[in-house]
């Protein structure tokens, strides 16, 4: 897809019926980099993220990639300049199978070639034998590596993941944090929402803490281990 770029929010609102749900969130995403997007329930985690992919509008502010705005564009556009977005609770196509959900993931760049499913299956070898089967039909684990993998099949330049290690069990937890790995090994930017600290601690490079909509904390993930603030902020104080 396009050469790396970074993902940058500038000043960022989103609004729930008129209230503010995010509200002058800053933040960046350089290639190769994981950065955390931390806090506790409530915080504007998922807003933050919608917002970005576009399922959500902005009330004001801007995200970029690389130079170039990005705030006027609609959800598919967003997708087609390789903003890839793992959705909370997978969001799969239940009753398709595993090769059409697969294949839906291919839309950014449906028209500039064959579908090859390849790299999902070099990703997740389990998934070819699952192909033919119903998504609703697969447990957690493999709905999330459908999720991750339907996203990454047209190369995306900057991926978001919502909790994605969500209910799972910690030997796939494992093969989700080794496919950020990948990711960042590649030059791909991850935005990583986790609510399981340690998780995210494990693979982020940096993170940010929101609460109640605003960015109250950013640093390093040796800052953020540390920090008190991070802490308070999951207690929601
Ligand atoms: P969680 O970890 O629980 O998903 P979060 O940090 O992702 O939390 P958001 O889901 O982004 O937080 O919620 C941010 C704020 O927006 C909260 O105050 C929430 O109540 C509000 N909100 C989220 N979705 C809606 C909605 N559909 N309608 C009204 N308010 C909403």
């Amino acid at each position: 897809m396009a050469a790396a770029s970074g993902l940058r929010l500038e000043s960022l609102a989103a609004t729930f019926a008129g209230a503010h749900a995010i509200s002058g969130v800053s933040l960046h995403v350089e290639p190769g980099e994981v950065v955390a997007l931390l806090g506790a329930n409530g915080a504007g985690k998922t807003t933050t993220l919608r917002t970005i992919s576009r399922l959500h509008p902005i009330a004001s502010g801007e995200v970029y990639l690389g130079d170039t705005s990005i705030s006027a564009l609609s959800a598919d556009q967003i997708a087609r300049r390789g903003v890839a977005h793992v959705p909370e609770g997978r969001r799969l196509y239940g009753t398709m199978t595993v090769q059409e959900n697969l294949e839906m993931g291919l839309f950014p760049v449906w028209g500039r070639g064959p579908l090859d499913l390849g790299p999902a299956f070099e990703l997740f070898p389990e998934l070819e034998r699952l192909r033919g089967r119903a998504a609703y039909s697969l447990s957690g684990g493999e709905q999330q590596m459908v999720a991750i993998a339907r996203a990454l099949l047209p190369k995306p330049v900057i991926v978001m993941m919502d909790e994605p290690s969500l209910g799972l069990a910690p030997v796939i937890v494992d093969r989700i944090i080794d496919t950020i790995g990948v990711l960042k090994e590649r030059g791909v930017g991850v935005l990583l929402v986790e609510q399981d600290t340690e998780v995210a601690l494990a693979c982020a490079d940096r993170g940010y803490v929101l609460a109640n909509g605003h960015v109250t904390f950013e640093g390093t993930a040796a800052d953020l281990q540390g920090s008190q603030l991070l802490k308070d902020s999951y207690l929601g104080l």
